[in-house]
């Protein structure tokens, strides 16, 4: 999705206002009905209605009167929410352009004040898969109102946590910079996504020090999950990178397993097939369908001495709690099950990769100075700042 920041700059106070009163609604509405925003926002001379069209013509809210007449917050809308509540603390203040298209995600360049690139990335839970949505029924069904809202918001707290957890355990991931909403700033790796990269220097090293790091990551008491060629940054100097961390679960789920064992599988796939390396050296030239003649080499899920508690105490820290585990996980879940069952080189075809060259392109950014507005004195708005209030309860 294309993010136009450009009528970012130009809404008012009270289109925030309002904007924010709708994210404040759908708390426990899935549509919220016009009268409850005009009373949360309470602008003056029922001005709440031509604010309304004002957002609707942006493409910040929907309008839906499939049950009853009301609005909710669009992609776009808690895009701009989060955005300028990053930029009025200054995190960053310029949007460049989009260097990934995830999945269920949206990755942009961001500039600091001192014009230092950061990126950005978006969770969109439930954008592409309605099928995987439809499977996720069941889950959803007990919660009293659900919103994909909330889910991508838990996803970007838990990828932050996990993230900043991970990075002083000293493990090679991205310096997470803030979150908010469904929105997280980190650092921006250099280098390209493994699955862009045709040759290596060392392919037999890269592949030991990605295998080490799954290992690592199980004697941490975590395992990835999804743990692909896609989720792994080469520099030039062939240094790695992980990413992508919303549906990493800890050493002790049920499936925890199935789980190692798939990222290690994923792995050997990819470097057997891309580099034509085998772990087992005495084996020449493989066929593809022999998959499983390495399989001693494999690290092997209980061998591993996997230290537990990982989980509760470091990333509580970050406000991520075991209840928000358990709601992602349980989310996450229905989409493995799913995936079982498919073959895993769809992934390449849903994938599309935006080219990854760190060009010199900050002349591209849009400045978002404008929005920045002094500290708030705004209660209401100071309230709702960190959109805790979506469905959080
Ligand atoms: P998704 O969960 O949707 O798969 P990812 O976190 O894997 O999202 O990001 C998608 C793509 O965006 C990655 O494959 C990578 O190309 C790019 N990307 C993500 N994070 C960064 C980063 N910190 N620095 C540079 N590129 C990134
Ligand atoms: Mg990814």
């Amino acid at each position: 999705m294309k993010l136009d920041v450009n009528a970012l700059r130009y809404l008012s106070k009270d289109d925030f206002r309002v904007l924010t009163a709708v994210e404040m609604g759908m708390r426990n509405h899935e549509i919220v009905p016009s009268e409850l925003i005009d009373r949360i926002a309470s602008l003056k001379h029922g001005g709440t209605y031509k604010v309304l069209k004002n957002l609707l013509k942006n493409k910040l809210l929907h309008h839906d009167s499939s049950k009853y007449d009301g609005f909710r917050l669009t992609y776009l809308g808690y895009d701009f929410l989060a955005i300028k509540t990053l930029v009025n603390r200054g995190v960053f203040a310029a949007v460049g352009r989009q260097i990934g298209v995830g999945k269920e995600s949206d990755i942009f360049e961001v500039a600091t004040e001192d014009g230092t690139v950061l990126a950005m990335k978006l969770h969109r839970l439930g954008r592409v898969s309605f099928r995987a949505v439809k499977s996720k029924r069941d889950y959803l069904r007990h919660r009293s109102s659900y919103n994909w809202l909330y889910l991508s918001r838990l996803a970007a707290l838990k990828e932050f946590a996990f993230m900043k957890a991970l990075d002083e355990h000293g493990f090679p991931v991205p310096h997470a910079v803030d979150c908010n909403r469904h929105c997280v700033i980190m650092s921006l790796i250099q280098g390209y996504p493994l699955v862009q990269v045709k040759q290596l220097q060392n392919p037999d090293t890269v592949f030991e020090r990605i295998l080490g790091l799954i290992v690592r990551l199980a004697e941490h008491g975590l395992i990835h999950c999804d743990f692909n060629e896609f989720n792994i940054m080469i520099d030039d100097e062939e240094k790695v990178t992980m990413i992508d961390f919303p549906q990493m679960v800890s050493v002790s789920h049920r499936n925890a397993e199935m789980y190692f064992d798939r990222d290690v599988e994923c792995i050997f796939k990819f470097f057997r097939k891309r580099f034509n390396i085998n772990a087992d050296e005495n084996e020449v030239e493989h066929d593809d369908s022999e998959v499983d003649s390495d399989e001693d080499c494999r690290p092997q899920f209980s061998d591993i001495k996997k230290a537990s508690g990982f989980l509760d105490k470091e990333l509580e820290a970050s406000g991520f709690t075991r209840k928000d585990q358990n709601d992602i996980e349980k989310f996450v879940d229905g989409d493995v099950e799913e995936d079982l069952g498919s073959d895993s080189e769809e992934t390449e075809d849903e994938q599309a990769i935006v080219d990854q060259k760190n060009d010199d392109s900050v002349k591209n950014f849009e400045s978002l100075s404008l929005v920045r507005e002094e500290e708030d004195d705004d209660l209401l708005e100071r309230k709702l700042e960190n959109g805790q209030h979506i469905m959080d309860h």
